[in-house]
């Protein structure tokens, strides 16, 4: 199988599967936020205690690449610190700009690799990474 296939079939598997897809209490951390230039939207909601990501759920509706990007990063920061899920979201944002080629935490996310030759996709896919440093950053300030 081709590479480009194989990568394809990762993307479909989370996009029509989500990882984590769903809601949690009303008064876990909730982070709305949209792509207007494709239309995405993903609410995401983290359960985080002791400093510790406990539970990253979401739900929004979207292009493939942002959908399955998400689902990747809700089972990536699974039982992550929260700086370790800032440092997954880092590392992320330098791999859909083609500065890191693995990710060895999760490799799904490398079925993602193509989207770094299409500049206007990147806002899909680091969508929920957004969501995800939004809800963290803003967590850590209380
Ligand atoms: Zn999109």
């Amino acid at each position: 199988m081709e590479l480009d296939d194989l990568y394809r079939r990762v993307i479909m598997d989370h996009y029509k599967n989500p990882r984590n897809r769903g809601t949690l209490d009303e008064d876990a951390l909730t982070i709305n936020l949209n792509n207007p230039t494709c239309g995405d939207r993903i609410t995401l909601q983290l359960q985080v205690e002791d400093g510790i990501v406990k539970q990253a759920k979401f739900t929004g509706e979207g292009c493939s690449i942002s959908m399955s990007s998400a689902s990747m990063m809700t089972e990536a920061v699974h039982g992550k610190t929260t700086d370790e899920a800032l440092a997954l979201a880092a590392k992320f944002s330098s791999f859909i700009k083609g500065e890191v080629t693995e990710f060895d935490e999760l490799e799904d996310i490398e079925a993602l690799s193509g989207v770094t030759k299409f500049p206007a996709r990147i806002k899909c896919a680091t969508l929920g990474w957004n969501a995800l440093r939004k809800g963290i950053e803003h967590q850590q300030q209380q």
